[in-house]
């Protein structure tokens, strides 16, 4: 790469900020960060702590790039014929090569009473759960005794629920899906998890749609306050706060208006190059062989290949084509008296018929590991409480290696 090559990256999260790091490191000499957020650059996987009051917002902070991160500028439109980006300041920014690390939007589930009519501003008490403005917000309505519902029993919808069991809230989980983290945990590990938040008083519903709001005006006046949800059987639970924590969609917005291929994300190859070779995306908000991963893993993953490809750095020398991630999800749900609960997916959890499967539960010490063996590869795993095997099998899963003896798989060192 020429040492006077301008490149833009627009999104300064965990994928946009990485990607400009190594730019930096790799000799690319102009590059700038549009951060829509106004704050300094921080790790959006760790906001449930700091809701659960066990971080302060500074211990979740990046590396800060200075002056290349232009904080609170919103990129608004991409003009691919002159390239140059908009940005809602009234700049306009040149580039030769554009990375789009756009990241997500939460999902806003289709309640009756979500929205009024023609309005776009949530009910005073309904919080998204995706950006540090949520995160603090929510953090200053919670208090000991407050009604919380958080709608989704996923990854999102659990971290919220500890956390704010956490500040002393009375909590409702209302899961659509027959259970918690149905997508990264088999049913013996989510009934594991179940009994772990409800001992931090978490009240769970399972195979529960909510399907409505109830709302009132506020004393002091203006918009609609939250007072309730409805659930599709009819049945109304009193709440002062609701979280919704229902997915997320990759931003694509930017990149749909500017024609580039988009699905679910925005399409990428090998290179992660959008189709227009000049214009990049990572992260969140891309798509690669039909995957969307929504995970940080792949997001720092993605950022290193890109930075790699277009500085020809790293091994070897940016030439190696980005294959996917295989992205590890770990959690760590800690609470006070019951101590902390680590968890780890990966790959395939639940078996196909012939799949071999090695399984130990001790439902005293409340631990729960588990592969999934098909062939000689291992294909996926579970482990709740006891995670000293993780690095071992993730290392095996990654580099997908045959295996010759699978009962090292689950003890202790791993085989390691
Ligand atoms: C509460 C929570 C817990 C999570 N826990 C885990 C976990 O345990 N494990 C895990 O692997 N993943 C977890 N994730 C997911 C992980 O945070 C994301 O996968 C990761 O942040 C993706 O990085 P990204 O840079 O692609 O997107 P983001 O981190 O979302 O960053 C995108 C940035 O781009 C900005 N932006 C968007 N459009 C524009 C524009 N037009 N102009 C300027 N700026 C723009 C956005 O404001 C945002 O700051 C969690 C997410 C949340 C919200």
């Amino acid at each position: 790469m020429t040492s006077n090559r301008r490149v833009v990256v627009i999104g300064g999260g965990l994928a946009g900020l990485r990607c400009a790091a190594r730019l930096a490191t790799g000799g690319a000499a102009a590059v700038t960060v549009l951060g829509e957020e106004p704050h300094a650059p921080y790790n959006r996987v760790l906001l449930a702590e700091i809701l659960a009051g066990r971080y302060d917002p500074e211990v979740t902070a990046l590396p800060d790039p200075g002056p290349a991160l232009r904080r609170g500028v919103r990129a608004v439109r991409v003009d691919r014929a002159d390239r140059t980006v908009r940005c809602d300041d009234g700049t306009v920014l040149g580039y030769d090569t554009l990375v789009l690390a756009t990241g997500s939007n939460p999902v806003l589930p289709p309640l009756r009473g979500l929205f009024e009519p023609d309005g776009r501003e949530l009910p005073e008490g309904v919080h998204a759960f995706r950006t540090m403005d949520d995160c603090l917000a929510l953090s200053a309505a919670v208090r000991p005794g407050v009604r919380a519902v958080v709608i989704g029993g996923g990854l999102l919808g659990v971290s919220a629920a500890r956390a704010l069991a956490a500040r002393g809230a009375q909590v409702v989980l209302a899961q659509q899906a027959e259970r918690l983290m149905e997508r990264q945990l088999d049913a013996d590990a989510s009934a594991l998890l179940h009994t772990h938040l409800t001992a931090l008083g978490v009240e769970i519903h399972t195979e529960c749609r909510v399907r409505g709001l109830t709302k009132a005006a506020p004393a002091q006046g203006g918009g609609t306050l939250v007072t309730g949800v409805e659930l599709a059987d009819g049945y109304r639970l009193d709440a002062d706060l609701v979280v919704l924590a229902c997915g997320v969609r990759p931003r694509i917005g930017l990149a749909q208006a500017a024609g580039l291929d988009v699905r679910k994300g925005v399409v990428v190859d090998d290179r992660l190059r959008t189709s227009d070779p000049r214009i990049h995306a990572i992260g969140d908000c891309a798509e690669h062989d039909g995957r969307v991963y929504g995970l940080a893993g792949a997001a720092l993953e993605q950022a290193d290949a890109v930075a790699a490809f277009l500085t020809g750095t790293g091994d070897p020398a940016g030439t190696s084509p980005y294959t996917g991630t295989r992205a590890l999800t770990r959690l760590t749900l800690t609470s006070g008296d019951d101590g902390p609960l680590d968890l780890a997916a990966f790959g395939q959890a639940t078996p196909l018929p012939g799949d071999d499967v090695i399984r130990l539960a001790d439902a005293t010490r409340r631990t729960y590991r588990k592969v999934v063996v098909r062939g000689d590869r291992l294909v996926g795993g579970v482990l709740l409480g006891e995670l000293s095997t993780v690095a071992a099998l993730a290392r095996s899963w990654e580099d997908g290696e045959a295996l010759t003896d699978f009962s090292h798989l689950l003890t202790d060192d791993g085989g390691s």
